[in-house]
Order: C-alpha cells, then structure tokens, then sequence
C-alpha cells in the first residue's frame, strides 16, 4: 500500500481545507475504500478522518421531510423509526446491502460512494480497465460481463453502481447537500451520479474536495407504500444482479403516482419513468402492471453474458409493484 498522511478534522471548514489537496480522500466508515486501498486499486496520498464531525444525526423537517446526516451509519439509519415507518423501501435497501457488521461501520455518505465491483476495476491485475487506468480500454467489453450494465453504457464502460442505498434514494427523489471549496449547494439525487460517457473515472457530479454532508429525503405520500426488491446469486453477502425500490399511490384502487428505481442494470441508479408514466392515472392490475413495465425490455442494451437481466429486470419490477400494490 502507498504511504499516506492521516489527519482527523475537528470540523466541516478544517476538513474542506484539507480535502483541497491533491490526491486527498475523506474517510468515515471506510468498509470500501480501505479494500481499495489494500488491493491497490486507490492510492490516496492524504486521508482526511471526517468521523468527529457533527454529522450523525436524522432530523425531521418542519414539512415532513427529513434530513440524513452524512455520518449516520447504515444500520442506525435501517432501524430508526421514521425512516422504517414513512421511508420502508430505505430501511429494505439498507438491510439488504450488507452484513450486520458492515453496516454497522459503513456512513450514508460512504455509501453514495460506493464503486463498482467489476471483477476488472477491483483487480489490478486485469490491466484495461478506463475506470482505474483511463484510456487502457475496458476489459469486460468484450469480456465476461454477466454482473454488467444493460441500460446506459458505453464502450468506454458498462459497469454498474453496487449500492443498494442508492437505488431507494433515487425512487425518493432525495437530495445531497455537500460543502466545498466554492461553498454549499445541494445536488438532486438525479443529477448526483453519472453515466460513463467517455469519463467513466467519474462516478459522481462532485467537483474536487467537496464534501457531502447530508442527504435530505422529501415529504412523500407513496413511500409508506414502497418495497425493495433485491435479487442476487446467494442470499446474503452479494450485489444485486438486479434490484427494484418501488413505492405506490392508490386513490381507490386507481394509481395516482409511482416510483420505480433499479439497481445493478447501469453505471448509477436508473429511474425508469417511461414505467412509472404509464403506472399513473389507471386502474391498478395485473395486467396494467405488465403492460406498463414492457418498455423496460424493450430499452435494454445486454452484452454477451447478462442477456438474462433483461427478462429479470422486467420480471422484478412487476413483482415488486405487485407487492406494493396489493399490500392491504
Ligand atoms: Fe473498467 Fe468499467 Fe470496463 Fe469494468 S466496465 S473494466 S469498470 S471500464
């Protein structure tokens, strides 16, 4: 492993300063970058422990929403009340993303970081891969690529966002406050992760040394009516092959407004709103549910190993608004 310097910051305006320098990480949980840093795959030259910051809290707001401190660890955010009773999908996405143990450690923020498991990014010893090495081509192109993208890649890359965080806070229509040298603003979960393109080294719309500092979750009627839906190779301890987080609003069995995520199909979470449009305004059905979830196959872009995950994601989607939507 390369040497680093550590320091740990006393508060937001310290830690930015010291995020400013080149090749500098800000580190909380660290249950991803630290494997990084082992296998060899990041090279940080400046660690900046962010942990005592006062940044671990969830606070409602005056409307009904609610706000996530970016240090609030995974499993106190499953459990807390609001988020299990108004926000059901999160609290699924989130016990369903890691070990008891791993949650335990692992922050909201570090989460919104995740990187992509793709065998050929985490394991130097493949040598083409844009996403690590810009420009040495990307391995599972034309390689095995069975956990790979199907909606929104390019031949630069066609790697997946792992979080399964990420994909009910994108049905949520959350926002990420960060802080940077430049100042505060706040990102909409849409515009918060990126489609390669021809930078696939960037995850994130995060401009150098910014620092998230809290997600906020918008008032919503539907979530109360919302599941997580992860399917995987084995039952605990894997990424998704394909996830759903879909949430519901029914005025008398007709569907007033829906929300439907996915994760494990592209480079960030992929809202499929052409779905969720086609939900609204009729009748919920079986066979209404079918109909509106075709277009799903129809936009789906499979490489040689996981043409499988076209059928499975149309599959799962109907099931998780099945769930959704017959629930009493
Ligand atoms: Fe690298 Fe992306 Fe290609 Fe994987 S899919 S090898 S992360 S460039």
């Amino acid at each position: 492993m390369q040497a680093f310097s550590y320091e740990r910051a006393t508060d937001v305006a310290s830690a930015v300063r010291a995020g400013q320098q080149a090749g500098a990480r800000y580190i909380g949980g660290g249950t991803n970058l630290l494997d990084l840093m082992k296998s060899g795959v990041e090279h940080p030259v400046a660690l900046v422990d962010i942990t005592q910051l006062p940044m671990a809290a969830v606070d409602e707001t005056a409307d009904g929403g609610v706000v996530i401190g970016s240090l609030v660890r995974n499993s106190d955010l499953a459990d807390h009340p609001i988020i299990r009773t108004r926000y059901p999908l999160l609290s699924e996405a989130l016990v369903a993303g890691a070990s008891g143990q791993l949650r335990n450690m692992a922050t909201v923020g570090g989460n919104l970081l995740q990187r992509t498991r793709c065998y050929y990014f985490v394991d130097p010893a493949f040598t083409m891969c844009n996403k690590r090495v810009p420009g040495s081509g990307c391995g599972a192109l034309e390689g095995h690529n069975r956990i790979h993208a199907i909606y929104g890649a390019s031949d630069a890359c066609i790697a997946t966002n792992p979080s399964d965080m990420n994909v009910a806070l994108a049905a949520l229509d959350a926002t990420v406050r960060v802080t940077g040298p430049r100042g505060e603003r706040r990102i909409a979960f849409a515009d918060f992760h990126r489609l390669p393109g021809s930078v696939p080294e960037r995850d994130t719309t995060l401009e150098a040394g910014e620092l998230i500092t809290a997600v906020e979750l918008p008032p919503s009627r539907l979530a109360a009516r919302s599941t997580y839906l992860k399917v995987r190779d084995r039952a605990s301890y894997a990424f998704a092959l394909v996830s759903v987080a879909a949430a519901l609003d029914l005025d008398n069995g007709t569907v007033t407004d829906a929300r439907v995520a996915l994760g494990g199909v592209a480079h960030k979470p992929w809202r499929a709103r052409e779905v969720e449009a086609a939900l609204v305004g009729k009748p919920f059905s079986a066979d209404h549910v079918a109909a509106a979830s075709a277009s799903l196959a129809r936009d789906a872009r499979p490489y040689r190993d996981n043409r499988f995950k076209v059928a499975l994601a149309e599959r799962a989607v109907i099931r998780a608004l099945t769930t959704v939507g017959t629930r009493a």
